[in-house]
């Protein structure tokens, strides 16, 4: 399983599952023994990008950040195109980055439908679309999408977010056969509850009720969807494409 002096961007690398992810393919943080070059995008957190910066580029791996709206597509085109330049290449996208705007439909705004589908599933076709020109040139490459188990069997309070997940899901599945015969590999992994900011806003009765409903009875965190990022990102995984992985303690099933 080694990753060593591949090309990786990240979307929603400062926090959370992205930052997991970065630090994992970066240095191998998590466990497995990979050193690839990454770059990463965010949206508003300076600091945090910069943090990160600093912290890996103390390793071996070369790191660099882009601070773009994933939702925006000409920012997306030129994202990757000069991240593409900075690493030499690419070889593995991982469509990370999702916000939530919960409410029950009845209270739930356009702006908050329109805003979740444009960061959530507009941002994944236009990465996608930038990444796969080297790929189908290289004839390899992968492709990570993060959906949620949601996506799978929706949420009440989460219409927006839920039918983002879903529209992941089948994105996956097309482009997954679209490109297989280029040999670049697409999947997604469905995270359950994860310990995170966008996890922080429930309550604890909330927080309470979930864990009730979670086989493993406990949260995941973001490095066990880090690893399993990994694995897909690894030789390993050669044979895999077009699936939904879910990495939620038994959750989904
Ligand atoms: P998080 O802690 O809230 O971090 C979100 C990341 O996405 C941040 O790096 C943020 O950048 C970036 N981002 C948000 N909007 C963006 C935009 N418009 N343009 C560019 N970057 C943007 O979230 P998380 O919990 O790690 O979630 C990561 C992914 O996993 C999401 O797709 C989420 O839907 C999915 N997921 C999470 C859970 C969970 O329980 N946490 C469960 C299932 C699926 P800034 O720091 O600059 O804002």
């Amino acid at each position: 399983m080694n990753l060593l002096n591949k090309k990786v961007i990240v979307t929603g690398g400062t926090r959370g599952i992205g930052k997991a992810i970065v630090t994992e393919l970066a240095n191998g943080t998590y466990g497995n023994s990979f050193i690839s070059d990454v770059a990463f995008v965010y949206n508003s957190s300076d600091d945090q990008a910069q943090l990160l910066v600093d912290e890996l580029s103390k390793g071996p791996a070369k790191i660099f950040a882009f601070k773009a709206d994933v939702s925006s597509y000409q920012k997306a085109q030129e994202t990757v195109e000069s991240a593409i330049e900075k690493l030499g290449g690419l070889d593995i996208l991982i469509n990370n980055a999702g916000i939530t705007r919960d409410n029950l439909l009845l209270r739930m705004e356009e702006s908050d439908f329109d805003k979740v589908i444009d960061v959530n599933l507009k941002s994944v076709f236009n990465y996608t679309k930038a990444a796969i020109k080297p790929m189908i040139k290289q004839r390899s490459g992968r492709i990570i999408n993060i959906t949620s188990v949601v996506g799978l069997i929706g949420n009440a309070g989460q219409a927006n977010y839920s039918a983002s997940k879903a529209g992941v899901i089948g994105f996956t599945k097309s482009i997954a056969k679209e490109l297989a015969a280029r040999g670049i590999t697409v999947n997604a992994i469905a995270p359950g509850f994860i310990e995170t900011e966008m996890t922080e806003k429930l309550n604890d009765k909330q927080k309470e009720a979930l864990q009730a409903i979670i086989p493993m009875k406990r949260f995941g965190t973001p490095e066990d969807i880090a690893k399993v990022v990994g694995f897909l990102c690894s030789d390993a995984a050669d044979y895999i494409t077009g699936q939904v992985l879910a990495v939620d303690g038994g959750m989904v099933m």
